[in-house]
C-alpha cells in the first residue's frame, strides 16, 4: 500500500488534505508519525511551486517516502498580489514586503505551535484589515493559491499541481472554521447563505459567507487545495494502484 508523507505542521492544511484523500487507498503519515521532527526548509523560492517542490522533496528524501508538500497563500489586488508566497509570516515582516523576489527571505520551518500560530493568524488578518482601510468594495478581490508537489522517495518530482480561489476581503472577521485568513475572505462562489423558507417568504437578503462560516465539505468543493487535489487525483490514484499490485 503507498504510503504518503503530510509534509507539513499546519494542523488546518492536514486537516484539509486528510479530508481530500479520504477513501484513497493509501496510508496517511503525519509529521507526527515520524520519529524525528521534519527539517528546516528555507522557503526563499519568489513562487508557490519552487517552495511546494523544494519542502516535497526534502520531505521525501528525510522520509524515504513519498511525499506530498502543499505551498499557499492569500493574493490582494490592491496590494499587487501580496501577501502571496509571505502569507504565513507577514505580519513578521515590516511593511507589507516587496512582491518581488527581492523580499526579505523568510525563515521557513513551518510555523510552531497551534497557539503560536493561530497568534499570527490574527496578528495577519489584523495587518490585512489595515492594509485595505478605506479600500472600497469594487477594489477587495483577492484570490487563494494553493500549489500541491508529490515527491518520490528518492526527491524528485512526480507531480505538481495548483487550485486557485477567487473571492474578496471583508470588512470584519466572520466564522469559526477553516484557518489563516479564512474569517476575511468571502469566496465569488458557494458563499451564499442558504436562506430558510421563513427567510425567504420575508424577503431577507441573501448574506455572502466567508471561508471560516462553510461547513469543511462546503470549503473543500470551492477552496484552492480542493482544486489542486482534484487536478493531483489520477496521478496519486495510479500511484496508489501500482503500489498496491506489488
Ligand atoms: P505556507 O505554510 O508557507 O504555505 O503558508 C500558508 C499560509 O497561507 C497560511 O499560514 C495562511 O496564512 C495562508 N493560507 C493558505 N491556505 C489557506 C486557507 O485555506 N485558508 C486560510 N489561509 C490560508
Amino acid at each position: 500500500m503507498l504510503e504518503l508523507l503530510f509534509g507539513t505542521t499546519n494542523p488546518g492544511k492536514l486537516r484539509e488534505l486528510r479530508r481530500l484523500v479520504a477513501g484513497f487507498d493509501l496510508r496517511v503519515i503525519s509529521p507526527e508519525d515520524l520519529d524525528r521532527p521534519l527539517p528546516e526548509v528555507v522557503e526563499d523560492g519568489c513562487t508557490f511551486r519552487e517552495n511546494a517542490a523544494k519542502k516535497a522533496s526534502a520531505y521525501a528524501r528525510f522520509s524515504g517516502l513519498h511525499a506530498l508538500a502543499d505551498d499557499s497563500g492569500l493574493c490582494v489586488d490592491a496590494l499587487g498580489g501580496l501577501p502571496g508566497v509571505h502569507s504565513a509570516r507577514w505580519s513578521d515582516l515590516d511593511g507589507l514586503a516587496s512582491p518581488a523576489c527581492a523580499a526579505p527571505q523568510v525563515a521557513a520551518h513551518e510555523l510552531g505551535p497551534e497557539l503560536a500560530r493561530s497568534s499570527r493568524d490574527e496578528a495577519n488578518n489584523d495587518k490585512l484589515l489595515a492594509a485595505l482601510a478605506g479600500v472600497p468594495e469594487a477594489q477587495r478581490g483577492a484570490r487563494y493559491v494553493a500549489v500541491l508537489a508529490l515527491a518520490r522517495p528518492d526527491g524528485t518530482i512526480a507531480a505538481q499541481v495548483e487550485g486557485a480561489c477567487i473571492g474578496r476581503i471583508g470588512h470584519v472577521r466572520r466564522g469559526q472554521r477553516g484557518f489563516g485568513f479564512d474569517p476575511l475572505f468571502v469566496p465569488d462562489e458557494g458563499a451564499g447563505q442558504r436562506a430558510t423558507a421563513g427567510d425567504r417568504r420575508a424577503g431577507a437578503p441573501v448574506v455572502e459567507r466567508t471561508m471560516a462560516e462553510l461547513e469543511s465539505s462546503e470549503k473543500d468543493a470551492i477552496s484552492h487545495r480542493g482544486a489542486a487535489f482534484r487536478a493531483l487525483r489520477p496521478i496519486l490514484e495510479k500511484l496508489a494502484f501500482d503500489k498496491s499490485e506489488r
